[in-house]
């Protein structure tokens, strides 16, 4: 690490294991999943961004121009609750993460609701540590039925979703099962009737 690098660091009170050398590399998605595999949220030595910075977070990008992106990294990288959410509009699951379980279902259905729809429930939650990395990893797992870039409005906001998922809450329920199976994690069913959310598995 250089100079600028080791005063970035002590700058935002970072912890170093965190860094990953990308060694000049472009976060190409096999260097992230190294990065995944290594348990690193940062790297340094990366390609340069617009002003030349070689600092970033593993989604690409970069800390030094965008300071806020280290916390909200950061965020998921501690101990909250992945959840299980579906919407019987929409016929889809939503896999996603939290640190406030409790106003989670509410925020979900606010304004005209999260990727268009207003009528999201919370079936199942699990509290973990790093759940950000959790919820990614799972995710991962259900690729080929993720609904991706969902153009919705958060007010007058346009967002995009990408934590919708064309599945039953079976699978969303045995995908969570196997996943955190052996782990002794803290978890609650809130919905047990499974055939209520009898969707169509829609793989791509
Ligand atoms: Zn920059």
């Amino acid at each position: 690490m250089n100079k600028d690098v080791l005063e970035f660091i002590a700058e935002y009170k970072l912890d170093p294991q965190h860094f990953f050398d990308a060694n000049g590399q472009t976060l190409t998605s096999d260097v992230k999943e190294q990065m995944r595999n290594e348990e690193k949220i940062f790297a340094f030595n990366t390609t340069a961004c617009n002003k030349g910075h070689h600092i970033k977070s593993r989604s690409g990008h970069c800390i030094v121009c965008e300071p806020k992106n280290i916390h909200f990294t950061l965020i998921n990288f501690n101990e909250g609750f992945v959840y299980i959410a579906a919407s019987i509009k929409g016929s889809v699951i939503k896999i996603g993460s939290t640190n406030n379980i409790e106003k989670r279902e509410k925020y979900l259905n606010e304004k005209k609701g999260y990727g268009n729809f207003n009528d999201w429930k919370i079936l199942h939650y699990l509290k973990c540590p790093k759940m950000g990395y959790h919820e990614d990893n799972i995710q991962r797992t259900l690729e080929r039925y993720r609904e991706k870039d969902i153009p919705y409005y958060i007010g007058t906001e346009l967002k995009y979703s990408n934590e919708m998922f064309r599945i039953s809450y079976q699978k969303a329920y045995s995908t969570f099962e196997e996943y955190f199976t052996g782990k002794n994690f803290q978890s609650k069913q809130i919905e047990r009737d499974l055939s209520k959310y009898k969707f169509m598995n829609l793989p791509k």
